[in-house]
């Protein structure tokens, strides 16, 4: 008989979440980790030069939750920062402008000239409203061949290419959700989150995920394969080969939990280029996307996100998208929504189905295109549900 009530396996934002909010419940949580680290995806850490990097791609927090914002405030205070984004484009004449993504009315002014590009935001106001937000799909239907002329340039010059660069498809061709990720703004505004509460974990997520973690309840064990060491097997739940009588919540991979006996869900893959330079900074944004042309989709340049103070170096990343293969030491980042996979992922939900006592929780576990602030919703939600809420 296990001394705990809850085996939750994965240490991102659902693990550590839901670890805290059972452990102030009373429960005794074993968090078993596969990784060198806790944090998941949003795990920071100081690169060799000392500068703070995120390892697996820049996480922003944002959100308009009050009550994730306040959970998570207890284990952070944060810096102000409001994420700005540019796509960087060649200009037609040899060199290259930037102008706000979401694509903006600062946005058409850059990209049509002051005048007519001042004409066309009031057209488009007229149309759909000030400071509305609309999707490049939905922009792409309209009739009026102005706005349409509009809807070409933004899908040719924002969408196309680096919607192919990340899913290898097209927006139509994707689930229609993500690009409404990023509609065109009929706003001054230039930030890339309109949410309430947004900002950095002042000393960084792998501290935030320290301090939530450190209860008197909560065991954690790096390093550890947990399918390694838990068995499902006919109802039963077996851990270490012992029956085990808590709940298991379960924050990998769903198809990898069950063996892929359906089958392998998809997912992209990134592949992260890190450089290091000898200078104080080295684009104007945090992140700059390259939209038209390039392998890569963005750049990410860490200091301008974490305001850390270090003249004379400077970290950027380059992030490059391919399809997740499963080869050793790839990571599955996206999944890849779509009718036929959501088919395929409902199977392995029908089996942690028959399994009252097993939760699957997380943007692996569950198949969704989750941000940090949902999950944290979701973690604490599912433990309240637990604890009888
Ligand atoms: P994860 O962080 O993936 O954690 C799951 C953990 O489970 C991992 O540490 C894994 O090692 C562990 N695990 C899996 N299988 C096992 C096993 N068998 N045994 C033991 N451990 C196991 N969200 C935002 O809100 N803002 C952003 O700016 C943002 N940027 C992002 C950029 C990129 C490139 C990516 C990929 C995601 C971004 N996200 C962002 C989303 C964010 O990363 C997720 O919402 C969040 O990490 C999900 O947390 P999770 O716990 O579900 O998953
Ligand atoms: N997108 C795009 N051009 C951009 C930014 C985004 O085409 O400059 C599309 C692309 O399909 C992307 C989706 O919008 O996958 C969502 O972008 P977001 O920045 O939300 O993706 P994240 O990196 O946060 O997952």
């Amino acid at each position: 008989m296990s001394q705990y009530n809850y085996l939750i396996i994965g240490a991102g934002f659902a693990g550590a979440v839901c670890a805290r909010r059972l452990a102030e419940g009373g429960k005794k949580v074993l968090v078993l980790e596969r990784r060198s680290h806790i944090g998941g995806n949003a795990y920071d850490c100081l690169d060799d030069s000392g500068v703070l990097i995120h390892q697996y791609g820049p996480h922003i927090f944002h959100t308009g939750n009050k009550e994730v914002f306040d959970f998570l405030s207890r284990f952070t205070q944060w810096r102000e920062y409001q994420h700005r984004v540019v796509a960087n484009i060649p200009d037609g004449k040899g060199g290259r402008m930037q102008y706000p993504v979401p694509f903006n009315l600062t946005s058409l002014e850059t990209a049509f000239g002051q005048e007519e590009g001042k004409r066309l935001g009031d057209k488009l106001i007229a149309a759909y409203g000030a400071e509305k937000k609309v999707t490049i799909l939905e922009l792409r239907q309209n009739p009026d061949p102005e706005i349409a002329a509009i809807a070409d340039y933004v899908y040719e010059h924002v969408f196309v290419h680096y919607t192919m660069k990340q899913w290898g498809q097209t927006p139509e061709e994707i689930d229609p959700n993500t690009t409404a990720r990023v509609p065109v703004f009929l706003s001054r505004d230039d930030r890339y989150f309109q949410d309430t509460y947004q900002g950095m974990p002042l000393e960084g997520y792998t501290k935030l995920f320290e301090n939530m973690l450190d209860h008197p309840g909560i065991t954690v064990e790096l390093g550890v394969d947990a399918l390694k060491r838990l068995e499902l097997d006919g109802g039963a739940i077996l851990l270490d080969g012992q029956p085990f009588s808590g709940q298991v919540i379960f924050t990998g991979q769903a198809d990898e939990l069950f063996g892929f006996q359906f089958g392998p869900l998809p997912y992209r893959t990134l592949d992260f280029r890190f450089e290091t330079l000898p200078q104080d900074a080295f684009q104007t944004h945090g992140t700059v996307n390259y939209t038209v042309d390039e392998p890569y989709t963005r750049i990410t340049e860490f200091k301008h996100l974490t305001g850390q103070v270090k003249p004379g170096v400077t970290t950027i990343m380059k992030e490059i998208s391919k399809a997740y293969t499963g080869t050793e030491g790839e990571t599955p980042y996206y999944a890849i929504i779509n009718p036929e996979n959501n088919a395929l992922y409902a199977k392995y939900k029908a089996e942690a189905d028959k399994f009252p006592r097993l939760h699957l929780l997380g943007r692996l576990a569950e198949y969704k295109y989750y941000n940090m602030d949902a999950i944290a919703g979701r973690a604490l939600a599912l433990a309240d549900e637990l604890l009888g809420d």
